[in-house]
């Protein structure tokens, strides 16, 4: 599992920074977020979720998508929309409401 920051899309707000909990992310002298090592990252998507411009994207497995397809997140107020990108190009978004979160 990992991450890719896109560092065009990144605007430096640093939420990504506070909300790893393996600080594995850090603003570097350009104001631009980066990952180091991004091996070490487990996937929680924590960071994917704050982003607020979808400069951060999450490699799918091949169970889930196949190797290459990459998932963003999109939030509108309470609302999530989680796209997936496929290796060939086709786009697909499951939107879910965070005030269902807990609800099981
Ligand atoms: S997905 Fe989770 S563990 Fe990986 S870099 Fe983002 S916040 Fe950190
Ligand atoms: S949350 Fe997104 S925009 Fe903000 S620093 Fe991280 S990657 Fe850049």
């Amino acid at each position: 599992m990992s991450i890719e920051i896109l560092r065009e899309s990144c605007i430096g707000c640093g939420k990504c920074t506070t909300v790893c909990p393996g600080t594995l992310i850090r603003l570097t002298a350009d104001g631009k977020a980066h990952i180091k090592y991004p091996e070490r990252c487990w996937g929680c998507t924590s960071c994917i979720k704050e982003c607020p411009c979808e400069a951060i994207c999450f490699y799918l497995g091949g169970d889930l998508n196949g190797l290459g397809g990459k998932l963003t997140v999109r939030r509108e107020k309470q609302l999530l929309h989680w796209t997936v990108k496929k290796t060939d190009g086709k786009l697909e978004t499951i939107t879910v409401d965070g005030r269902d979160s807990n609800k099981y």
